[in-house]
């Protein structure tokens, strides 16, 4: 009797000690995103070259490996572990600021990074870049990469456009920059970025058929069962240029989640992600840990903290007010047992007007 009590608490002891193994091997990779670095470009999209020289001193300080993107998207193609402490620089949109002012910061660091170009805007003008700017980059190590053509918003359909049409137009929007790439370049490789951010279900179908591995602009560590075509980056620049924002998010770890759903009202599942004006969508995820449910706290665009029940061991986040028209963010986050350290999930929402219009601009 008395050693299988023994036993029995040995037993209890093992598994306790599996459980902190466990929670501490979570491997968080993270992927930040910038657009400008410079002064004085339009603020809600750039980072001042000082605050920019903060975060790269932040991550070099702090023993982070910054590793090419490709790296980290060849161990998410073959589902395994992502190496904790590193981060993989992007930008976004071709413009002359990340040739002029964030090269060569990066390359006196030896420090690779991606530039996701939307290529029909390349040499246009003066806050582009021009392809043989690229190409120096990219001798230098610089990963050039698809931002389709003309950044548009992927998911909107034209008026009159029906829904062959509207795969045919985008897909060609995505082969063509890709080909464009090849022929300036010499390679492409097969990730992209869609414009904005911006993606539904359809969209992600579409790049999934043709190869990609695609990102968005939602926040989140990269996770091994990360749905390839919604990777999640963290975003830099307007109000968020802050060092302690910016510590706080690249030390996140991925909310590990074994299913995402949406539903219109509790009995109504949603396959899409596009919502109308006046909606309340419910996010539903179901976690590894489900130990980890009660913990999540979740945000929405503008809102503060949301509706959040667990039912049937599954996290139900609803926004409190009706959503307007938009990108509108759920972010779900929880403590994740280290100092300073937090699970991070975010779900996006492309929001119409209340008849299925689109009227918001950038
Ligand atoms: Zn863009």
């Amino acid at each position: 009797m008395r050693k299988a009590r023994v036993a029995a608490s040995s037993v209890k002891f093992f598994a306790l000690l599996l459980s902190i193994v466990f929670a501490s091997s979570a491997q968080a990779a993270v992927v930040i995103l910038y657009h400008h670095v410079s002064s004085s470009t339009p603020k809600s999209t750039s980072i001042s070259p000082a605050h920019f020289e903060a975060q790269m001193d932040y991550l070099a300080r702090n023993d982070f490996k910054v590793v090419p993107l490709l790296e980290l998207t060849e161990t998410l193609r073959k589902g395994e572990p992502l190496p904790d402490k590193t981060v993989a620089i992007t930008f976004d949109d071709s413009y002359a600021s990340v040739y002029e002012s964030a090269f060569p910061r990066l390359k006196k660091r030896g420090w690779p990074f991606t530039f996701f170009v939307n290529t029909d805007s390349i040499g246009t003008s003066k806050l582009f870049v021009s392809w043989d700017q690229l190409r120096e980059m990219a001798k230098h190590g610089v990963t050039i990469a698809n931002h389709t053509t003309q950044h548009n918003h992927l998911p909107r359909r034209k008026k009159d456009e029906s829904i062959v049409q509207w795969r045919v137009r985008i897909a060609s929007e995505i082969n063509q920059a890709q080909t464009k790439i090849e022929q300036e370049i010499g390679t492409a490789p097969m990730i992209m970025a869609y414009p904005f951010g911006e993606y539904d279900i359809d969209v992600q179908q579409i790049a999934k058929k043709l190869g990609y591995i695609a990102f968005g602009q939602q926040s989140g560590a990269l996770y091994e069962k990360v749905d390839l075509q919604s990777v999640p980056r963290f975003p830099f620049g307007g109000s968020f240029t802050e060092l302690d924002d910016f510590i706080m998010k690249v030390n996140t770890k991925p909310l590990p989640t074994r299913s995402v759903s949406f539903y219109r009202d509790k009995n109504t599942e949603q396959k899409n992600l596009i919502v109308k004006a006046g909606d309340k969508p419910w996010l539903v995820l179901e976690l590894d840990n489900a130990a980890l449910l009660k913990k999540i706290n979740c945000f929405a665009t503008g809102q503060g903290a949301i509706t959040v029940e667990v039912i049937d061991n599954k996290l139900w986040a609803q926004a409190k007010q009706p959503l307007n028209p938009g990108r509108t963010r759920y972010n779900c986050t929880a403590y994740a047992g280290e100092k300073g350290r937090f699970y991070w999930y975010t779900q996006q929402w492309l929001v119409t007007d209340r008849k299925g219009e689109w009227t918001y601009g950038d």
